[in-house]
């Protein structure tokens, strides 16, 4: 069916009234600029769709956005719907990016930043005519710049803007208009002009300088946004790697093969950023870089590292909001969450985290000061490095090479009159001796430990030549746990699974009728990983009476362990199970992280 324009159409498909269309592009050509008056002439009703002049919903207007998207808007249509009814009424074909790989010919014909500008996808070259794919098929701006760049005959088919953003950033790779741009021998039309009149030098250099920086921004930016812990600068030997960890995993980033060139610019404006010498390659460096990225505070720590190819630079990023989390973020059910709730407003005694490195520790730390952080409390806390800085809490880092240790920080706190001490970890003897002494004359101590469950906690601490009848009174409970992967929400399927594998995972045999598990099938959202975020999984150990006479008696901690679940204690093995029954997780996941073992875990500390 064909429409003689953009107005019939969108008449015809019940989106708006002939008036209400009207209105709206009076509306919108008011707001655009006063050259679009044209559009009310009635000249641009005779556009027909099928030469590609559908001139009604032309009046492009970057500031405003198109005619075309505020038909959209209004009509309040997922844009898949409202595109394949154009499609339909127009025959612009739709392509599908899940399933279809962009020709490099294709890609070639179109520029990065013609790509990025007008967020277009060359797909493919067919019998000399290009296929470029848009999500919005009515701007002439658009048309005429792919149709001016391709230099040859142009097909549009029609795919959603979010199909196309990713595309973008798979095959051209982050940032690849900068970098192009810098890359370029070649200057822009209009670029040239402003060489003619300038100082020629000086205007190329800022002008890198301005894109180097902006380059990097938006590699932190991306990071932040695919919710990224770490970003790895990786020389290598023709070229830099640019890794990112999401969810403990690590994987390659698409960029431009131009960046190999620009590695030193790069690494200077980091360095420099971070407050680095970098005049100095020969030696690690440490380093900080405060930033606002849209509205997050995000504080990412800094390393550099010399290696055979070149500096090899590593971002951790730390956002403000992703560690002052509430204790209902960190995946901790009403069974964990009451006690705990009680037990970190306590007055006096000692709270143990414990876990392998990387499994969420600091975090749940740091949410349990922040729970209770309140005027009335003096918190104090000592750590190595401090992580995050907390508003009214005093932090003092560990600086081992002028004897700033833990235990000598601790013992000074003492005469500082804390209310609630946190140390970052136990690790020596001295340490633990102080951390209980605290605890047994009025504080409360939050700290952990490297031990792979909870009752485990008082043999390590007696193991460190603690008085047994000391560790007993001074410990109030110590909570065990490990992060889990969380199932991709959007493609998360029922998992069918046999009765003898659970009961060989050590299942609960009286939960397995009706017994109903899931797992991620991996899709676009999930980047194919069926995960997205993690969770925690926890084991609350809560002192008593019976556990303190076993703890005297030097009990191994299977029998603390045993009296605790004959107590009500479960296992972090069976919270898991509750939450892959959730749909939270998968089995797998849960079998992977409650491993006996120590390393098991991941090198991430935070998620
Ligand atoms: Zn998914």
């Amino acid at each position: 069916m064909a429409y003689a324009s953009f107005k019939d159409f969108c008449v015809a498909a019940d989106l708006c009234t002939a008036d209400q269309f009207d209105d709206w592009r009076m509306g919108y050509s008011q707001n655009g600029s006063a050259e679009d008056g044209s559009a009310e002439d009635g000249s641009a009703e005779d556009g027909s769709a099928e030469d590609g002049s559908a001139e009604d919903g032309n009046k492009e207007k970057s500031s405003v956005g198109s005619l075309f998207e505020l038909v959209r808007e209004k009509s309040g249509k997922p844009e898949t719907d409202f595109l394949s009814l154009i499609g339909q009424a127009f025959d612009w074909k739709p392509v599908d990016f899940s399933n279809l790989e962009p020709t490099k010919e294709a890609l070639r014909k179109i520029s990065s930043k013609v790509a990025s500008q007008h967020k277009v996808i060359p797909v493919s070259v067919e019998e000399g005519v290009l296929m470029v794919a848009t999500s919005n098929p009515f701007s002439t701006d658009l048309l005429n710049a792919v149709r001016f760049a391709a230099q040859g005959p142009v097909n549009f088919v029609l795919a959603p803007s979010e199909d196309i953003t990713k595309a973008y950033e798979k095959h051209y790779g982050v940032g690849a208009d900068t970098i192009d741009a810098l890359a370029q021998d070649q200057v822009d039309e209009e670029e040239d002009l402003e060489l003619m009149f300038g100082d020629e030098k000086e205007i190329a250099e800022g002008d890198q300088e301005a894109s180097i920086i902006r380059f990097v921004n938006q590699v932190i930016l991306q990071a932040q946004k695919s919710r990224a812990t770490d970003i790895h600068f990786e020389p290598q030997e023709d070229n830099l790697q640019i890794r990112h960890r999401i969810d403990g995993i690590l994987h390659v980033m698409p960029m431009p093969p131009a960046l190999n060139r620009l590695q030193a610019a790069l690494i200077s404006r980091i360095k420099v950023m971070s407050g680095m010498n970098i005049a100095e390659k020969r030696l690690p460096q440490d380093g900080r870089i405060n930033i606002k990225i849209k509205g997050a505070e995000i504080d990412i720590r800094v390393s550099t590292v010399p290696t055979v190819y070149g500096e090899s630079v590593s971002l951790r990023l730390l956002t403000r909001d992703s560690v002052l989390k509430g204790m209902d973020t960190l995946g901790m059910t009403k069974e964990i969450e009451d006690p705990i709730s009680k037990i970190i407003r306590k007055p006096h005694g000692i709270v143990l985290v414990t876990g392998p490195t990387g499994s969420g520790k600091s975090t749940s730390l740091y949410s349990f000061l922040n729970t209770i952080n309140d005027t009335d409390k003096r918190i104090m806390t000592v750590e190595d490095p401090v992580e995050y800085e907390m508003a009214g809490v005093n932090q003092v880092a560990v600086k081992n090479d002028i004897g700033r240790s833990f235990a000598h920080i601790l013992r000074h706190f003492l005469r500082q009159d804390p209310d609630v001490i946190m140390v970052g970890e136990i690790r020596d003897g001295e340490t633990a001796e102080i951390a209980i002494q605290a605890a047994n004359t009025g504080h409360l101590v939050f700290s952990t430990l490297h031990t792979n469950d909870a009752p485990s906690a008082f043999t390590r601490l007696i193991d460190m030549d603690c008085e047994p009848f000391l560790v007993a009174d001074a410990i109030e409970a110590v909570m065990a746990q490990r992060l889990v992967r969380t199932l991709c929400p959007e493609c998360r399927v029922e998992q069918v699974v046999s009765k003898e594998y659970l009961l060989s995972v050590e299942f609960p045999p009286a939960q397995v009728p009706g017994a109903k598990f899931w797992q991620g099938k991996g899709c676009d959202a999930c980047g194919e990983r069926g995960y997205q975020g993690r969770s925690g999984i926890y084991e609350l150990l809560q002192n008593s009476e019976a556990i303190q006479a076993q703890v005297i008696d030097r009990a191994p901690a299977s029998v603390i362990g045993q009296l605790a679940r004959s107590e009500g204690m479960k296992t972090l093995r069976e919270y898991g199970w509750g939450r892959a029954l959730a749909g939270v997780t998968s089995i797998e996941e849960v079998l992977r992280v409650t491993q006996v073992s120590e390393d098991v875990a991941e090198p991430v500390e935070n998620f």
